[in-house]
């Protein structure tokens, strides 16, 4: 047996760990989004989770791929999501962290992710974040090399209500270090009929800019990860609605940049 198929966590049927999808599109956006799925690998026998967990927005950010989909149609932006449940890993973390491969989540352990084997380890970080991490960098280059740095937006949901306690914010504009293209979209917060809020309900504190950090501020990019409430998010019409929404900021955040020098890089 080769290494590949000693190391390789997901058989041929389940395809690969991620989607890349309109790779060509003109935009100067990257849509990026990491918890768009529930699928828990056949071969991790559902994390040991009863059905209520699986399905909770512990496995992933429900309505998430849905308004990360449409954002791509309507700004004609590249978008790379993840195929696999953040409970097998956990594509907006890096492989240290704990919450990479969580042993709890808000009120849920996760059986199937108690004191896992550097090998288990390692065979996730292969089968699940390695593709992910890879799709994105390998997108970033190739606009990179054309002259074309792209605009980095991650596509998120959050809960309502976590550990019992309601979330009266509707729109989380989260940022890292770089606060550039999050300050000129909460300037332009009259585009949305949602409450926004700068780094709601969470912010880089919490672990939650892996995505930006490694892609987004180590290329001098614009970035932005943005979280929507996902109970503004039942359907198709609302998760349009809020796509539309978010793109009208973008593209007036962007505007509003475009005047100043964006992309310097010191390190030069
Ligand atoms: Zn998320």
């Amino acid at each position: 047996m080769g290494k590949d198929e000693k190391t390789q966590l997901l058989s041929p049927e389940e395809g690969a760990a991620v989607s890349v999808s309109n790779q060509e599109g003109s935009s100067p956006f990257l849509i990026v989004c990491e918890h768009a799925s529930r699928t828990i690998p056949a071969g991790l026998g559902g994390l040991g989770l009863d059905a209520g967990a699986a399905e909770s927005h512990i496995a992933w950010d429900p309505g998430a791929l849905a308004v990360a989909t449409e954002l791509s149609h309507l700004l004609d932006a590249p978008l790379v999501a993840a195929r696999f449940s953040r409970l097998a890993y956990d594509c907006n973390r890096p492989p240290e962290s704990p919450g990479a491969m969580p042993e709890k989540s808000e009120i849920y352990d996760i059986p199937g992710n108690r004191a896992l084997s550097p090998e288990d380890r390692a065979r996730r970080v292969e089968s699940l974040y390695e593709p992910f991490r890879n799709a994105v960098t390998d997108t970033i280059t190739a606009r990179m090399l054309q002259g074309n740095p792209p605009v980095l937006v991650t596509i998120h949901s959050f809960t309502p209500v976590y550990f019992g306690k309601k979330r009266d914010v509707e729109l989380g504009i989260l940022h890292d270090e770089d606060s550039t293209l999050a300050d000129a979209m909460l300037a332009n917060a009259d585009k949305t009929t949602m409450l926004a809020r700068r780094n709601e309900p969470y912010g880089a504190a919490d672990g939650v800019t892996h995505t930006l950090k490694l892609h987004g501020l180590a290329n001098g990019l614009l970035n932005v990860m943005i979280e929507v409430r996902n109970d503004l998010l039942p359907d198709e019409p609302a998760q349009k609605k809020v796509a539309t929404e978010l793109a009208d900021m973008l593209r007036a955040a962007l505007a509003s940049l475009e005047t100043t020098p964006v992309t310097e890089n010191t390190n030069a």
